[in-house]
């Protein structure tokens, strides 16, 4: 019998336990050990079965367990000492309370998903994590950062796999009472309202707080009596329908999501947002929503869309366009020709969004492009990506070279108290004084010897082997009710054997079934009897991708066959609390996806956090930390003919390292069982790759490279009512209107010899038509380099030209200026150089920004 609706009742804590309600408020548990230690002790079975989840622990174990720990007073001064813990950790000043005031009072994080913990699945996988890590790492730096999401009544989904390989999907519901969420109230008690009005009807969400140790997430939530059926699903499950379900979720996450922000500044009496940063392109309509208040502060839209430009940092996040949200023009224009945002002129809406450039669809709204247009800071998340975005988006600036595209890039990082195993971290403790993994001495052979390592990395894997056994078994049971689990699944793999991991979503660039590109060949890997190798695979396909359901399948189906099925696994329901156990438990961990396509991924640098060995394909962050000692590369068939003949050649590479290097290296063992060379290159990973991966890392780049500039820009933009916003917007459109007048006459160069060499130098002169604008407003640069055969420039360098300012007529717009400079010719070989004008302004942050160029023909 299934249940129509379910709650979850709190349990009443004895008095002297009260310490632990508060503590399993806040999600620091999550990611803090001593806490999790002081929960498992209440009763160790049950923390295991309710999936270190405090307040299901709380709400399930026996009251009589729970007066014995009341009446044990070591307990109770645990539980009051990891209190005052907690409340320090959340006062006391941190590396953020060192800097200067040039940093923002407060930035908004909006992202359409977080993965915090197991217990809270708002996630579907790399992007939600990253989030979650976001502001964990937030919160141990002390920023005062804010996050914003939707809170979906079921979640992603839960992922079974019937006997012949296919996914299964099912959306269990969650009950909010059952999760460390609080709802955001008004002073009289009730709850904070946020609504939207809508074409037909007003969208109301009440907002969730949830404590990630020092901040706070607001998750806004649809599923209330407010709203008429139809809108009370807006949010029941992330990424689950197309078009106006999905442009629904985003109206609400963004133009509710600052509506929301705002409540909360006010009724807590925290200070207003400065910096808004959205993770993904998701979230881009907050900027929409700014843009609608400044106007009801007096600005015109186009001096509101400056202030909210400098305060804006988007981060995007895949190089594959498919994964881009786009939606048909007459569908947001429907939206937004309502009242959902007074004093915003719906065509103005959509020209932000418009594909207005070669290659553009003249029917599509995009969210990235939005996003580029809507936020002046805009970044990719490894420095390979940073280089194919700003390729990606190379039309939105006509006659700019990539590398000028103004797209910076912040490679990920990832949270290490998340993601290392209590086992690890205890040596690190024991052994070398520090509960820092990413920054402890793991080069100290003294302190930790070759076989202490290797005993954890033992420990670690046989840890996993129990955990996929116990998921199989239960995954079967589940399928054969009252039936007995066959005795091979009590073998399935071995504690003993090098473990390969290998997890994912499966969208098709990540190439799920590359290892099964040659089935005789990976078998031999899997049996050779010196140097067996085991396979563990998890991933989760898109509901409506039947394509990436066919991979999974075919896995499954290989991976049954009786002679490898105890060396291969596919364990189903990928998610944070598999995760942890599955990335330390690897020896390596395997990525193999197309190249360049995968934007920097974050389960490599997980288990690297671990001592896991990556084995990869040079995308993402790993081709920027492989190091020839921290694993291995899989190169890339960039010159193959097709996709086939590449994926054979990236697969033979893959069975030639494992055969050949890997296996080897990992079963040369010494006279203790300890294979020195591999464990070498463990110690090599912890010490010199964790600290470049952790989150903490990635956060402190944001804030000192994109949110302190944003800030000081929105700063310099809102000062004096709006000032500097009202002059930009006057003298961006004074440019544009000119610009068709602004050209390069004429260029000549003199002071080099028939045979120039080094050292020269090259004098420039150039005659330049300002089309009405005054010298102040461009530059003309000499814009020089490495010329080979073809005219593209390489290694460019620009220099700015010097205006003749005495020259006679400089008031008749008809006559061309003269600009002058030099350069020195610094090397041999191809020299080439040309003379362009570009729009200059102190507030603007790259000489592409407006689009705008004259170059010399
Ligand atoms: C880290 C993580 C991901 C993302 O991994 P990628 O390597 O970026 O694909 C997905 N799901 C879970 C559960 C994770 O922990």
């Amino acid at each position: 019998m299934k249940a129509i609706r379910r709650f979850t009742v709190r349990a009443v804590l004895p008095e002297n336990l009260s310490a632990l309600e508060e503590i399993a408020g806040n999600l620091r548990w999550s990611w803090h050990e001593p806490t999790r230690q002081l929960f498992a002790r209440i009763a160790p079975e049950l923390w295991q079965q309710v999936g270190h989840d405090p307040i299901a622990l709380l709400g399930a174990v026996e009251p009589a367990r729970l007066a014995e720990l009341a009446a044990d007073q070591g307990y109770v001064d645990w539980a009051s000492h990891i209190r005052e813990d907690l409340r320090a950790y959340l006062s006391e000043p941190r590396w953020y309370q060192s800097l200067d005031d040039s940093a923002p009072h407060s930035i908004a994080y909006f992202s359409p998903e977080f993965g915090i913990a197991a217990a809270l699945p708002q996630y579907s996988g790399g992007l939600g994590i990253l989030a979650g890590d976001h502001l964990k790492a937030a919160s141990d730096l002390g920023v005062p950062l804010v996050g914003v999401g939707l809170f979906y009544r079921s979640g992603y989904f839960a992922q079974a796999i019937t006997p012949d390989g296919w996914q299964l999907e099912s959306y269990p519901v969650l009950d909010p009472d059952g999760l460390p969420l609080s709802v955001l109230r008004n002073p009289d008690g009730t709850p904070v309202q946020i609504t939207l009005a809508l074409p037909d009807g007003v969208l109301h969400a009440r907002v969730w707080q949830v404590a990630v140790g020092r901040v706070t997430l607001l998750l806004l939530d649809t599923d209330i009596p407010d709203n008429e059926e139809r809108l009370r699903s807006v949010t029941d499950r992330l990424y689950g329908g197309g078009g106006e379900h999905r442009l629904l979720q985003e109206l609400l996450l963004g133009i509710g999501g600052v509506r929301a922000v705002k409540a909360w500044n006010d009724l807590t009496g925290t200070p207003a947002a400065e910096v808004f940063h959205t993770n993904e392109g998701h979230a881009g309509f907050l900027g929409l929503e700014r843009i609608s208040d400044l106007i009801g502060e007096g600005l015109t839209f186009d001096e509101a869309l400056q202030v909210v430009r400098a305060g804006t940092v988007f981060t995007t996040h895949t190089p594959v366009p498919a994964g881009i949200d786009r939606f048909d023009t007459p569908l947001v224009q429907r939206y937004f020709s309502t009242d959902l945002l007074p004093g915003v002129d719906p065509q103005q809406v959509l020209s932000l969004g418009a594909e207005d450039y070669p290659g553009g669809s003249p029917d599509v709204f995009n969210m990235a492009v939005m996003g580029l247009r809507l936020g002046q800071h805009a970044n990719g998340v490894s420095r390979l990506h940073g280089e194919v975005s700003r390729q990606m988006f190379n039309g939105l600036y006509p006659g700019f070279d990539a590398q000028e595209v103004p797209i910076d890039s912040v490679t990920n990082g990832v949270h290490a108290p998340t993601w290392t195993d209590p086992m690890l971290l205890a040596l690190a403790e024991e052994r070398l004084g520090t509960d820092d993994t990413t920054a402890a001495d793991w080069a100290n052979g003294q302190a930790v010897t070759d076989l202490d390592l290797w005993s954890v990395r033992t420990r670690m894997r046989e840890q996993l082997v129990e955990d996929a056994r116990r998921r199989l078994q239960a995954a079967w049971e589940s399928q054969n009710p009252g039936g007995i689990a066959p005795a091979w699944m009590d073998e399935l793999l071995d504690p003993s054997v090098l473990t390969i991991g290998f997890a994912r979503r499966v969208p098709t660039y990540k190439r799920l079934t590359l290892m099964l590109h040659s089935p005789e060949r990976l078998r031999s890997i899997l049996l050779n009897a010196d140097r067996p190798v085991q396979i563990v695979i998890a991933g989760k396909s898109h509901p409506a991708d039947d394509e990436g359901k066919r991979l999974i399948q075919k896995l499954v189906q290989f991976a049954s066959e009786p002679d490898i099925r105890t060396r291969m696994v596919f364990l189903p329901d990928y998610d944070i609390g598999m995760a942890q156990l599955l990335y330390p438990g690897t020896d390596i961990w395997l990525n193999n996806p197309l190249r360049p396509l995968e934007a920097c991924g974050t389960s490599g640098m997980k288990a690297a956090l671990n001592g896991a060995l990556n084995l990869s394909i040079l995308d993402g962050w790993w081709n920027e930390f492989y190091d020839g000692e921290n694993g291995w590369a899989i190169p890339s068939a960039d010159a193959a003919g097709d996709g086939a003949e590449r994926d054979a050649l990236e697969a033979e590479a893959l069975y030639d390292l494992i055969e050949h290097q890997i296996a080897p290296r990992f079963y040369d063992r010494n006279s203790d069982g300890v294979p020195e060379r591999w464990v070498g290159q463990i110690r090599h990973t912890l010490s010199t790759l964790s600290p470049e991966l952790s989150a903490g890392r990635m956060v402190r780049e944001y804030v000192t490279r994109l949110y302190v500039p944003a800030t000081t820009f929105e700063r310099r933009l809102t000062a004096d009512g709006f000032a500097a916003a009202r002059s930009l917007a006057a003298w961006k459109s004074r440019v544009r209107a000119a610009w068709p007048g602004v050209t390069v006459a004429h260029v000549d160069a003199g002071g080099v010899d028939a045979v120039p060499q080094v050292g020269d130098e090259l004098h420039v002169r150039a005659l330049v038509h300002l089309g009405g604008l005054s010298p102040d407003d461009v530059e003309v640069q000499l814009v020089y380099g490495r010329s080979h055969e073809g005219d593209d420039l390489t290694d460019v360098r620009h220099e700015a030209l010097a205006v003749d300012e005495a020259e006679p007529g400089v008031d008749d717009p008809s006559v061309a200026r003269e600009y002058r400079g030099t350069v020195e010719l610094d090397h041999a070989g191809g020299f080439g150089y040309t003379v362009r004008v570009v729009p200059r302004n102190p507030l603007l942050i790259s000489d592409a920004e407006l689009g705008l160029v004259a170059v010399a023909s």
